[in-house]
């Protein structure tokens, strides 16, 4: 790896700018056309360095921009196994960081023009502090958003991010940002007894995810634990936001879902085995979700598939009502 001289224009990043906007803001500061082209002097090619544990790699980006190595490799994804990668400190599976696909909130550039870490989640669809939609592509010529741009907050086109004047979302379309945003801070969101509430940042995604999944598929039975492929923000907001709600009112809306999962899906698979679908289920859930901290998601399914089978979820949140 070669050596460099430092940039000529340096700052330090701000407290929570990401690593690779904190690039591109140098990147733009010193007059290079992206970021590659300005770690090409250190012999980087690729993004592939954001998820490197190599302790060298980020020496030459130290060299390179002035700051300590700790200051950017706390903006790192460096990886723990296969699977798993930190985030700001926080064990999190691969897939639920955005490592090629960027977003932005076009009200925060304005404020102040560089690129939060936290956009960067994958399940981070909104901006809570402008209660907008995160966008991922330019409004004008419809480019998707990247890594490989020249400005923070221009387009190619010469289109300017910071014009964009996003439609307000409603208060429960930004409850899930919320939420994310008090976990990676370590902070409590819902402090009312929300199944979420006590759970690591990745055990929260899993199943979160795993909701999604069933919400967005007919087969619940099967596939589809990490919406892939990727979906577009819109959708993929539309869908976690419904799946969020699932957690309300614990475990009632989600006996509500399987219920509806069961009928969606029920004409041609329960019909032959209604025991073996539900038991492929129970299975997939004891084995996905093993951890103590699930133990409440593996509790509330055991109840449901012990209770009534079929209309379970329905019986018992009319049986709750009546209660009430
Ligand atoms: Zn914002
Ligand atoms: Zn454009």
């Amino acid at each position: 790896m070669k050596k460099s001289k430092q940039l000529v224009v340096t700052f330090c990043p701000k407290v929570d700018e990401s690593l690779r906007g904190y690039l591109l803001r140098l990147a733009e500061n010193n007059c290079y056309h992206s970021i590659l082209p300005m770690l090409k002097v250190i012999g980087l090619n690729d993004f592939t360095f954001i998820t490197s544990t190599n302790k060298h790699i980020f020496e030459s980006i130290a060299t390179l921009t002035g700051v300590s190595i700790d200051q950017l490799m706390s903006r790192a994804y460096p990886s723990v196994s296969s699977k798993l990668t930190f985030f700001l400190g926080h064990p999190l599976h691969r897939k639920f960081i955005l490592l090629n696909n960027v977003r932005i909130c076009p009200v925060c550039l304005k404020e102040s023009p560089y690129c939060r870490i936290i956009w960067e989640l994958s399940p981070v669809t909104t901006c809570p502090k402008h209660n907008c939609l995160l966008i991922e592509s330019c409004p004008v010529c419809g480019t998707k958003i990247s890594w490989r741009r020249s400005h923070v907050a221009i387009c190619k086109c010469e289109y300017d991010f910071r014009s964009i004047k996003p439609p307000k979302l409603q208060n429960h379309e930004l409850k899930l940002s919320r939420h994310i945003h008090a976990v990676v801070n370590y902070k409590v969101y819902n402090n009312c007894d929300h199944p979420l509430d006590k759970l690591t940042l990745n055990n929260f995604l899993l199943i979160l995810f795993f909701i999604a999944s069933q919400v967005l598929t007919t087969n619940y039975a099967q596939h589809g634990r990490y919406l892939l492929p990727y979906v577009q923000n819109t959708l993929l907001h539309e869908i976690l936001t419904q799946s969020y709600a699932v957690f309300d009112d614990w475990p009632f809306k989600y006996y509500q879902l399987l219920d509806t999962l069961r009928k969606r899906h029920g004409d041609i698979e329960l019909k032959k085995s209604p025991k073996k679908t539900l038991f492929m289920y129970r299975k997939r859930i004891s084995r996905e979700f093993s951890d103590n901290e699930l133990h409440f998601f593996r509790e509330a399914f055991d109840s449901y598939y012990l209770g009534e089978h079929i209309g379970s979820g329905s019986k018992a949140s009319i049986n709750r009502h009546a209660k009430t």
